[in-house]
């Protein structure tokens, strides 16, 4: 079937070159016109089911480009498909102005940063005059606001824009502090020391949001084992192993960096550092203070003690040590840390340094001290094992950090101390790592250090971040047990859309820790409590959903005072909670408004469905599943939350330096915003990374043109009353369209109802494409007269254009208005659903048929170069057909492909019996089963009696057009057929096999 679309044979391909759409003033046309129509304003409708579904609103510091476009088209999508299903859809929109990065972007403007006025010159497009007023932050962020929404507006997005809000707004400030006084009141913030991802340049606690790259830093507690050497001064190694401390050999130093020596005020002890954890211990609050400093060579060889095991150890020299690593030495485990074998055996190898240093070299032995599955017995070194397990050749061999992983997980979980390690010999490691760790805390032989994991992690201001012990600083406690196991409550009941990633929400949910919410400058709200503090922008957003239904009533100046919200309205409000009559007297709102306002929030409430980008899946989503379950009843926490992956730009990711960002805006004027919002979902299912491409866009809009055309023709060539009235065609060509559209209608649904949406799109686009063209190419062979094939075309793109409806609206209406007699909208259309009555299983079979035997034909043609004057085909006696049926339900139904098995049971049969003096038949026919798809097999389960010489008598002028043989004459028999004029000399007819016509050419 491959072959047919491959070639032109004057299917209508071409035709829409004569009339472009003029797309832009069809876009606007649509725009205006649902408008004016208000279709997206949803109010509560009690007697329809409702569905509210909402996006993370954006963050308004630069205009929405491609990248941004995915998740904001999908819920779209989402929202309309929702709405052709009858639900009463709320898809509201706000705009989340709260924290740094617009202030720190009005600095640079105020400082005149060339790379940011360039790029909002060159990229953004931005005038001149209206740039340098964004020297005021709010000023940004109400330039991008304006330019985000006309976005929104461009690509279609059905969103009720009565609900729009911004986050500085005075209401929702004042609905913030009643978020943050009532998750206080439960205990849930806290106030104390904390160490938290830290910008030294703001002065201000960093995560995901305010950093380049989106990254939120993550850091472990390292613990700081502190080895003395004999001038009393500590040189302290950072580990997160600590119970290997039994296993050091030796100590590792950078020799060409350099070191301070300090005296740590706050705990009266001298130590040894790099000048860079020097720093980092000031931020982890120590108190430090510079003596002097010192070279790593010049401390080469010197012994420190280690204070477990009171053994002397050597400081040898490696480069491997970080200046910003840790505390620039390293405790050397070798027989746990490949590294550090390694680099001993390098050192052992390097006669030159060990010269250099005057290093009388003592051969180290490693010193093993846990052991574990596939590493046990005397003498066995894990690290050597794993080194040469994986084939290592030097330190600087980069399949040494999987070796280092590997060991560390494979110790944690499956080792023991041994012996050597006193009373922890025989402790799991897991349980002797703590143990350890606590016991020479307690001792003072040992610290603690915090230390980012992913660094660099750079700030927007450009500052490298750290990690800072923050005092006095309000948390939100997620570390709550209680709390966490709502949490755990929540998601484990919601669904999770892809579902592989409910496991990475549990995930997160265990791991979150106190954290910080608040901050000293920034654009939002202050805390209530304490007036110093701004709340951050990760803690203001988590809620924010139930405000859209306030919003409306907010927007509308004449009802809602500000000055007049006081907490109990949010509590009677959104909390059912509070007396109506004495709320709405000390709020000076009527009886009559609040009760309305609470109804709405109780018919819309909860979100069904949560849409965002995969990377706020360990913050903004799990913050908002455990702002939820803390402040509202089990029935109304959230339904249901879909994740997407990220968008590449030709196959790369989008940067400002790589050029290859493109606002939204400038997409749409030059691709129009249905081929833009089709090219950014069919490239990738949810989770993967969509690669949009131009190349993409350009086909897409070459099949959105066909589809108008058809609209077109499809309403000048006839009234749609004459099309309905007109006599449906039972051709067979007919019958298969209609019947693979019901198929078509069913596996989309499916696709739409698990938002599989690249699969949904590529069945109406592409599938029913072809679809098309094979009946067009059908008709056209039997000169059907246009009206012959009205009724079938209009059918088909009546439901085509439904279903093409959520993901291309302008389109869709454009050729809905022609089609559709009942002036109603498409977006309130409704969604076609599969007629089973119209599955034509007959037709399906035929046209497989005719497929098939056109590209055997053009092989056959191909290979023996023949112009044939006759072509004959062979149709299957019909006992062969009893045995397909026989061993297609072996094969089928009992899973039996075995040959033997198969054999005795045919021979068992008598009206199958005959099959026994044809072995290879019966091979062949089970090869053929085997190699067709699961649809064809359950089709030909339920096929009875098939006669395969009417399609092929049908598609006869097809056949030799496709094929190439327009003379030649075609003749069909069924090969035992005892017709006298049955012409057979070369006994082709006996290769027939059922649905495998056997074909005869004869070039004279
Ligand atoms: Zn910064």
């Amino acid at each position: 079937m491959t072959s047919i679309n491959n070639k032109n044979n004057g299917d209508p391909k071409n035709r829409g070159e004569k009339n472009r759409i003029d797309w832009n003033s069809i876009e606007e046309k649509w725009r205006d016109r649902w408008e004016e129509q208000r279709i997206f304003q949803a109010d509560p409708d009690f007697a329809r089911k409702k569905y509210f579904i909402t996006v993370a609103y954006p963050y308004p510091n630069s205009p929405q480009h491609i990248g941004h476009g995915r998740t904001y088209t999908l819920a779209d999508v989402h929202a309309r498909y929702m709405r052709m299903k009858g639900y009463n859809v709320l898809f509201p929109m706000g705009f989340h102005y709260t924290g740094t990065p617009i202030l720190a972007m009005s600095r640079r403007v105020a400082a005149r940063d060339i790379d940011l006025l360039e790029t909002f010159e060159k990229i953004y497009h931005v005038p001149k005059d209206v740039y340098t007023s964004f020297v005021d932050p709010l000023k940004i962020a109400r330039y991008f606001h304006n330019e985000i929404r006309l976005g929104m507006k461009e690509l279609g997005f059905s969103i009720d824009w009565r609900r729009e809000f911004s986050t500085v707004d005075i209401i929702y400030s004042k609905f913030i502090s009643w978020q943050f006084r009532t998750l206080r009141k439960k205990g849930l913030i806290v106030q104390g020391s904390h160490p938290v991802g830290w910008c030294p340049n703001d002065q201000n606690p960093v995560s995901q949001h305010d950093t380049i790259g989106d990254v939120e830093p993550a850091f472990s507690e390292y613990t700081l084992i502190k080895f003395r050497i004999s001038d009393g001064y500590i040189i302290p190694t950072a580990t997160l192993r600590p119970e290997t401390v039994y296993g050091a050999t030796n100590l590792w130093v950078n020799p060409n960096i350099e070191y301070v020596k300090i005296y740590l005020r706050d705990k009266d002890e001298r130590w040894i550092v790099s000048k860079e954890a020097a720093i980092k211990l000031e931020f982890l609050d120590h108190k430090v203070t510079i003596e002097s400093y010192v070279l790593g060579k010049e401390i080469v060889g010197t012994l420190a003690k280690n204070p477990v095991t009171q053994v002397w150890l050597p400081l040898y020299p490696a480069s491997f040590v970080q200046a910003d690593s840790g505390t620039g030495f390293v405790m050397s485990v070798p027989a746990h840390a490949p590294y550090d074998y390694q680099a001993l055996e390098d050192l052992k190898n390097n006669d030159s340094i060990q010269k250099e240093f005057g290093l009388k070299f003592v051969e180290v032995k490693p010193i093993t001290v846990i052991e574990s599955d596939g590493y046990s017995g005397i003498d066995v070194i894990p690290s050597k094992q794993i080194i040469n397990k994986l084939n290592i050749q030097d330190q600087t061999d980069p399949e040494i950090e999987n070796a280092t992983n590997e060991l560390y997980s494979h110790e944690f979980y499956k080792g023991k101390m041994l012996q050597n390690t006193g009373k922890y010999s025989g402790m799991p490691v897991s349980e002797a790592k703590d143990k350890v760790k606590s016991e020479i805390l307690m001792s003072g032989d040992a610290d603690t250090m915090f230390e980012l994991i992913n660094k660099p992690v750079n700030c927007r201001c450009g500052t490298q971040c750290v990690v800072k012990l923050l005092n006095d600083q309000w948390f939100l406690n997620y570390g709550n047990t209680k709390w966490k196991y709502l949490a755990h409550e929540c998601v484990n009941n919601m669904e999770i859309v892809p579902e592989e990633i409910r496991q990475e929400f549990n995930y997160v949910i265990d791991w979150l820790k106190e954290r910080a919410c608040a901050r000293k400058t920034g654009l939002g709200t202050k805390l209530p409590w304490d007036q110093d503090w701004i709340i951050e922008s990760l803690s203001d957003s988590t809620i924010y959903m139930i405000y859209y239904i306030l919003a409306k009533y907010v927007n509308d100046k004449s009802i809602i005072d500000p000055d007049n919200l006081k907490d109990s309205v949010f509590d009677y409000i959104f909390l059912g909670r509070g007396n109506l009559v004495q709320v709405a007297s000390e709020c000076n709102i009527s009886t009559a408004l609040l009760e309305q306002i609470r109804e709405e929030f109780s018919y819309f409430y909860p979100v069904d469905s949560r849409h965002s980008g995969r990377d706020l899946v360990p913050n903004h989503l799990s913050f908002f599943i455990f702002s939820h379950v803390a402040i509202f009843d089990r029935k109304n926490w959230p339904k249901q939350i879909v994740v997407n992956g990220s968008v590449l730009m030709e196959g790369k990711k989008m940067s400002k330096s790589l050029g290859n960002i493109i606002p939204l805006r400038d997409a749409i004027k030059e691709h129009t915003a249905d081929a833009i919002r089709l090219a950014m979902l069919i490239s990738a299912e949810l989770l993967q990374d969509a690669v949009f491409s131009f190349d993409t866009v350009k086909g897409i809009r070459s099949k959105l043109q066909d589809i108008y055309d058809m609209g077109k023709e499809s309403s000048t060539n006839s009234s749609q009353s004459q099309i309905k009235s007109a006599k449906i065609i039972e051709e067979l060509e007919d019958r298969w369209l209609l019947s693979r559209l019901q198929r078509s209608i069913a596996d989309t649904t499916v696709s739409m109802d698990k938002l599989r949406v690249r699969e949904a799109a590529h069945n109406i686009l592409y599938s029913l494409d072809h679809d098309l063209h094979w009946f067009e190419k059908r008709a056209k062979a039997k000169n059907r007269e246009s009206s012959s094939v009205q009724y079938t075309l209009f059918t088909f793109l009546n439901t085509r254009i439904r279903m093409l409806a959520p993901f291309a609206p302008f389109l869709s209406e454009e050729v809905w208005d022609k089609i559709d007699n009942s002036s109603t909208s498409i977006i309130l259309a409704s969604w076609p659903t599969a007629d089973e009555d119209k599955i034509d299983i007959i037709a399906e079979e035929s046209e497989q048929l005719i497929m098939n035997l056109i590209f055997d034909l053009q092989k056959i043609v191909k290979v023996t170069r023949i112009d044939p004057k006759k072509i004959i085909f062979y149709v299957a006696a019909r006992w062969k057909l009893k045995v397909y049926n026989k061993i297609l339900s072996s094969v089928f139904l009992e899973s039996k492909s075995n040959f033997g098995d198969i054999m005795k049971q045919l021979i068992k049969d008598p009206e199958t019996t005959k099959a026994k003096n044809d072995p290879n038949l019966v091979r062949k026919m089970i090869e053929d089963i085997l190699s067709d798809p699961i649809e064809t097999r359950k089709r030909r389960l339920l096929l009875e009696n098939f006669d395969e010489r009417l399609p092929i008598e049908d598609a006869r002028k097809l056949l030799s057009l496709e094929s190439g043989t327009e003379h030649a004459e075609i003749l069909v028999y069924i090969e035992d057929d005892t017709d006298q004029s049955k012409h057979d000399p070369k006994s082709k007819g006996k290769f027939a096999r059922p649905f495998k016509p056997a074909i005869y050419l004869i070039d004279q």
